[in-house]
């Protein structure tokens, strides 16, 4: 344990756990009109397959986009994780304790690329990108925050103060970390909310650090259910 501050620009997902198919989708499916069948028989035409998925996709037909589960490892600031878990169903999480263990000083700190000022009123708005000053002057102001109300925690600690009293003292641009596990339905959910995509048939204006995380997900579950992520993206991105 380090009490020097870090401070991170980036999201950490990392795809730990999966039981995930194309496949499994059409095996639920077909239990309708076939029965129950070898995985080799259901997927033996791809066509059908491809067009199956669609069909089910297009229709909302969304149950059988549930037999299957994906589990994540992420590490982002604590505000991302509030917005995270109010997607509820289909979802289960297991997050660091700042009961049990003392939280590390791992902070973010926006990147070049963040678009820092909001113009318009709420819900009708957008972001543009921040000068060279408003860059430097956050920057500053945070790290200083941060290291401010880290020593803070560790002043209490040092003086018998328990955890879960003196983490009172910590930002919400602390990082956290978790394991959430879910299925392609309840993702497919949490990327039409949590993502902005041009193929989107409702848009969403999602804060960009939540975003940042969900585009890795999205990237883990496209390269495990291929046709099912074509088939949502050919849907306009809403989930059956
Ligand atoms: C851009 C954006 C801005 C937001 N701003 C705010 C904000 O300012 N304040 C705020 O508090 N939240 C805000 N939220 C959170 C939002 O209100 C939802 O809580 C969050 O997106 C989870 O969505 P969900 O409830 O559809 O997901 P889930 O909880 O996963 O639910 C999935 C679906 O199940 C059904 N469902 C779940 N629970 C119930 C229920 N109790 N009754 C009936 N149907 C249910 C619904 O069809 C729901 O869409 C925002 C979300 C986004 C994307």
């Amino acid at each position: 344990m380090t009490d020097t501050p870090t401070f991170r620009s980036d999201v950490t997902v990392e795809l730990v756990k999966h039981s995930a198919s194309d496949t499994d989708v059409l095996w639920a499916a077909r239990v309708s009109t076939a029965g129950e069948q070898s995985l080799e028989e259901i997927s033996k035409d791809p066509e059908r397959s491809k067009g199956l998925i669609n069909y089910l996709m297009r229709d909302r037909h969304g149950s059988p986009f549930e037999h299957n589960s994906m589990t994540f490892f992420v590490s982002a600031p604590i505000f991302v994780f509030r917005e995270f878990m109010r997607h509820r169903v289909g979802w289960s999480y297991n997050e660091e304790s700042g009961r049990y263990r003392e939280l590390e000083p791992v902070f973010y700190l926006p990147g070049e690329d963040r678009k820092l000022v909001q113009r318009g009123r709420p819900g009708k708005y957008e972001f543009v990108d921040g000068t060279p000053e408003q860059h430097a002057a956050l920057g500053k102001t945070m790290e200083d925050s941060y290291r401010q109300s880290y020593a803070a925690y560790q002043e209490l600690l040092a003086a018998g103060i328990a955890r879960e009293v003196a983490r009172a003292t910590l930002p919400v641009g602390l990082f956290s970390s978790m394991y959430a596990t879910c299925n392609a339905r309840s993702l497919m959910h949490f990327l039409g909310l949590r993502t902005q995509h041009e193929q989107a048939r409702v848009p969403s204006f999602p804060q960009r650090e939540i975003e940042m995380v969900a585009e890795k997900m999205e990237a883990e579950w496209a390269r495990l259910m291929p046709l099912t992520h074509a088939a949502f993206n050919a849907n306009g991105r809403v989930a059956p």
